[in-house]
Order: structure tokens, then C-alpha cells, then sequence
């Protein structure tokens, strides 16, 4: 067996130790006689998989008390529409908007809002400068009554992410909501300085389906009184995220990642290994004429990584003979064009070295 370097925005690698854990584990999970797919979400098994997946996230992200944790379903897509359901609340939503995904939500949202009542503003958007950068500071337009303010934290297809949250917002009893759906887990995170914190699975979690919401529980109770219950989050958190049958294998597998993760030194020590990949491949990038990233340096995604190629015409062979060298899925978004490097914390400082040789190898023989 040879495993490729698997450069995918999502869904995308995951650790090697985790995929071989759930492989020997499929048949049988720990004596039960059953693999987890087949076991009941109600039952003390999955109880205790469940219970586990959630200390360790609590562990990880250092989760305050006051914030529930759930496993939801729909992907973070369908947050776009679940957030403004439950906490718009006939109120004002402020929407930050630095890229594809972040425009999404605010679509999304204002859809809802024309549905149920209640406005969503954009208090900044970065698109008229083609999702290069993030507002500059005293731009935003910042409502100090909105019900929530929205923001993604890291752009998974312009590359753009918040590493400071403080320069970019005024400070503000507002509920700050945000899309980590990219980066959660790949660096620590003040969790306290949210009201809500939500991530689809397939980035740097585990399998796709599956989002995890981090919620502060004053949140809960304020949803939209036509909310179906599957939406609604008090309704869910009053279940533990059971009201219905859970994506069991999902946060199963979520679990072995917060394992993984844990067994690396936690997010501190993840983060120092993410800061050297992306390092090691902006530093290239910065100094070559053959390649060129567009991000203002400031707000450089430490997780996706789009390039172009200054000669347009080798993107197809550029593809093909990363394929070759065992580095697939390269290729950039249809609305950015030219490259992306999606490098999650699955993705060993191995795999960012062997692209940056192959890099400079193309560049030498194409240029
Ligand atoms: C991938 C992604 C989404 C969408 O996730 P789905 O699970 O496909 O709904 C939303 N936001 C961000 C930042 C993403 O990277």
C-alpha cells in the first residue's frame, strides 16, 4: 500500500494512526462483539464514545463550563441557516463578509431572515478587493445592538485567515458567531471571547456530516418559534445531541482525531508544527518569481494555501506530475483558479517538504 500526500481542502486526510485504529477496530470496538457503526446510539458503549469525544474536545480547546458541546448534522452549510433560525431572534445580525464561505453564510442568512423576520447587514466585506485581505481596522461597521456578529475565522478558498480577532473586531458584548469549520484545532483558541463557535468535520476533524458547535448556554432557548427541533440547539442540547439518531460513526472517529490530537501535545504543540509547514511553503513562494501567492501577509491561511503559477499554461502539467510524485489534489478553486495547498494537522511536515522539492524542480525544468 502507498498513501499519496492527499493536499484536499475537504474532505481531507486524516492521521494515519487514527484510519489504522478505526480499521482494527471496525469489526469489533474494544470486546463489544460489534463494530460502533452497528451499536446503539443509546447504549453504554457509544455513551462512553460520546462522553469521551467530548472531554477531549473540552480538553483541547479548553472549553469554559458555561459552553455546551454538540455534535450536529448537515455540515456547516447547514449552520448558514441554522444560526440566524436560532439566534436572530426579529433582531439585527451583523456579517462579516472576507470570502467565499463567509459570503455563503451571509446569503444564507438573509434568506432566513426575509423568512422569519429580522435583518442581516454586512458590517465589512473585503470582496471588492477580490478576498485578498481582512478589513482594515476602522472599517467595520459594527452594530453594538446586533443579536450576533458573524465572521469566518479562516477562508478555505482564498486563503485568508483572523489571526488576530482583537484588531480586527472593537470590543463588544455582541455574540461573536464564527466559522472555524478550516482551522479549529489547528492552533489554541480564547473559546471565551465567542458565543459560538461551530466547524464542519471534514477539514480537521474527521468525517463529513458531521459539525461540531461549541455554544455559550445564554444562547440556547432564542430560537425562531417555527425552528424544526432537529434545529433548534436548546433542543439538542437538552438531548445531548441525541434527539434523534446522531452521525455515530463520525463522532467516533472525531474522537480517535481528538485522541490523535492530544497525544501530540495538544494544540500548542500542533500549532508550532502548522506555523513551520506553512512557513516553509509562503517562504518559498515569497521567493520565487515562478509562483506567486496573493494574501496580504498579514492574514496568510496557515491551512490553505492558494498559488498561482505565472505561466498559466503548465497548470495541467504542473497536476500532472505532482499526481506522479504522489501529491494529488492540488488543484485550486474554480473561483480562485491556479493552486491550492490545503495543509490541516494531518498533513506531516513531510508532505509540505516533498512539495516544496517538487516545486523548485518543476519551476527548474519549466522556467
Ligand atoms: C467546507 C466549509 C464549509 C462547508 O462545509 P459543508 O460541510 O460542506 O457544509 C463551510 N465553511 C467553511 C469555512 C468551510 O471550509
Amino acid at each position: 500500500m502507498s498513501r499519496v500526500y492527499n493536499f484536499s481542502p475537504g474532505p481531507a486526510a486524516l492521521p494515519e494512526p487514527v484510519l489504522r485504529q478505526a480499521a482494527e477496530e471496525m469489526l469489533d470496538w474494544r470486546g463489544a462483539g460489534c463494530g460502533v457503526m452497528e451499536m446503539s446510539h443509546r447504549g453504554k458503549e457509544f455513551g462512553a464514545i460520546v462522553e469521551q469525544a467530548e472531554s477531549d474536545l473540552r480538553a483541547l480547546l479548553a472549553i469554559p463550563a458555561n459552553y455546551r458541546v454538540l455534535f450536529l448534522q448537515g455540515g456547516a452549510t447547514q449552520q448558514f441557516a441554522q444560526i440566524p433560525m436560532n439566534l436572530l431572534a426579529g433582531g439585527s445580525a451583523d456579517y462579516v463578509v472576507t470570502g467565499a464561505w463567509s459570503a455563503k453564510a451571509d446569503r444564507e442568512a438573509q434568506r432566513i431572515a426575509a423568512a422569519i423576520g429580522g435583518r442581516v447587514r454586512v458590517a465589512a466585506s473585503t470582496e471588492a478587493g477580490g478576498f485578498r485581505g481582512l478589513p482594515p481596522p476602522g472599517v467595520m461597521d459594527a452594530d453594538p445592538t446586533a443579536s450576533y456578529l458573524h465572521l469566518c475565522t479562516n477562508e478555505t478558498v482564498h486563503g485568508v485567515e483572523v489571526h488576530d480577532l482583537a484588531g480586527l473586531l472593537p470590543a463588544s458584548p455582541v455574540p461573536v458567531v464564527a466559522d472555524m469549520s478550516s482551522h479549529i484545532l489547528s492552533r489554541p483558541v480564547d473559546v471565551a471571547r465567542y458565543g459560538m463557535i461551530y466547524a464542519g468535520a471534514q477539514k480537521n476533524i474527521g468525517p463529513s456530516g458531521l459539525v461540531v458547535v461549541v455554544i455559550r448556554d445564554d444562547l440556547l432557548g432564542r430560537a425562531w418559534a417555527g425552528t424544526p427541533s432537529v434545529l433548534d440547539y436548546k433542543a439538542m442540547a437538552d438531548n445531548g445531541s441525541m434527539l434523534n439518531t446522531p452521525p455515530t460513526y463520525a463522532i467516533y472517529v472525531a474522537g480517535l482525531v481528538f485522541q490523535w490530537l492530544k497525544a501530540q501535545g495538544g494544540l500548542a504543540a500542533i500549532e508550532a508544527i502548522n506555523i513551520e509547514k506553512a512557513r516553509l511553503l509562503y517562504d518559498f513562494l515569497d521567493a520565487s518569481d515562478f509562483y506567486d501567492n496573493f494574501v496580504e501577509a498579514s492574514c496568510r491561511s496557515r491551512m490553505n494555501i492558494p498559488f498561482l503559477l505565472r505561466d498559466e499554461r503548465l497548470n495541467d502539467a504542473f497536476l500532472a506530475e505532482a499526481r506522479e510524485a504522489g501529491l494529488v489534489q492540488l488543484k485550486g478553486h474554480k473561483s480562485v483558479g491556479g493552486m491550492r495547498a490545503s495543509i490541516y494537522n494531518a498533513m506531516p511536515l513531510e508532505g509540505v517538504q516533498a512539495l516544496v522539492a517538487f516545486m523548485r524542480d518543476f519551476a527548474a525544468r519549466h522556467g
